[in-house]
C-alpha cells in the first residue's frame, strides 16, 4: 500500500467515526494523486485555484465533485460555473450573484457554503456574521435561483492556542444551527458545515464539524 493510500484511510476512518466526511484538498498535488484515490472510491476533491482546477478536471474522470475552496474573483466563475460541484468560498453577496448568473447561462444550480470570517488573521477571506445573516432576506434569496445555499465554511486562526480555535469553530457551529432552525426558503437546505483542516480538524470534529478540508496530512506538505 502506497504512504498515500495509508493516510488517506487512516484519516477516513477517523472522520467517518465522529459522523463526518472527509474532503481532500488536493492543491498543487498530480492528477496521478487524485486519480489513486479516485480509485479507492473517493469522488470528491477540493481545489483552491481556477486554473489549476480547470486543467484538472479536464484530464480527470467526469464523475469527480470538485469543491471550489480558494478565493474567487467574480470574473473567473465563469470557468467553474460549466462543472464544478460546490463553491465553499462564497465571501461576498456580489460574487454570490455572479454564481448564479453563471449557473443560469449553465442550466444549473450551483450548491453554495457561505464563508464566514471567524479567525483573528487579517489576510482572511468571508462574510462577517451580520453580513452574511442578511443574505437570508426574501430579496436577496428570491432572485438567486440557480444557486443552492448548503452552508457554511470557515478558518480557524493559525494558532496553538487550541480554545481559540474552539471558540472560532463554536462561532461557526451556531451560526449554521440559527440558519438550518430558522431561514424557511427554496434555495437554503443546510448539510455542511465545513470546518478543520490537517492541523485543527480534531477540534472542528468535537465541535460538530460535518465536512473536514485535509490537504497536507494525505498528500504531505506543499512547496
Ligand atoms: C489548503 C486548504 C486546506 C487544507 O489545508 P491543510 O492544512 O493542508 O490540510 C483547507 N481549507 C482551505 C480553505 C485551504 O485553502
Amino acid at each position: 500500500m502506497s504512504h498515500l493510500t495509508e493516510q488517506f484511510l487512516k484519516y477516513q476512518k477517523l472522520i467517518q467515526s465522529q459522523h463526518a466526511s472527509l474532503l481532500p484538498v488536493s492543491k498543487t498535488k498530480p492528477a496521478e494523486a487524485i486519480l489513486e484515490l479516485y480509485q479507492l472510491g473517493n469522488k470528491t476533491f477540493a481545489e483552491n485555484y481556477v486554473q489549476e482546477l480547470v486543467s484538472k478536471q479536464a484530464q480527470l474522470p467526469k464523475d469527480i465533485e470538485w469543491h471550489f475552496i480558494g478565493h474567487l474573483q467574480s470574473n473567473k466563475v465563469k470557468y467553474l460555473a460549466p462543472f464544478v460541484a460546490c463553491i465553499q468560498s462564497v465571501d461576498s453577496l456580489k460574487l454570490l450573484r455572479e454564481i448564479n448568473k453563471e449557473a443560469k447561462k449553465n442550466r444549473r444550480v450551483i450548491n453554495c457554503l457561505l464563508q464566514l470570517y471567524v479567525a483573528k488573521e487579517e489576510s482572511k477571506f468571508g462574510f462577517s456574521e451580520a453580513e452574511a445573516n442578511s443574505v437570508f432576506s426574501s430579496e436577496v434569496l428570491d432572485n438567486l435561483s440557480n444557486i443552492m445555499l448548503i452552508g457554511v465554511m470557515g478558518m480557524a486562526s493559525f494558532t496553538e492556542n487550541k480554545s481559540q480555535i474552539r471558540k472560532e469553530f463554536r462561532l461557526l457551529k451556531s451560526f449554521y444551527d440559527d440558519i438550518k432552525n430558522r431561514i424557511d426558503h427554496p434555495n437554503v437546505k443546510f448539510n455542511t458545515l465545513s470546518m478543520g483542516m490537517s492541523g485543527d480538524f480534531e477540534i472542528a470534529l468535537q465541535e460538530g464539524s460535518t465536512l473536514i478540508r485535509i490537504g497536507s496530512a494525505i498528500f504531505g506538505t506543499r512547496n
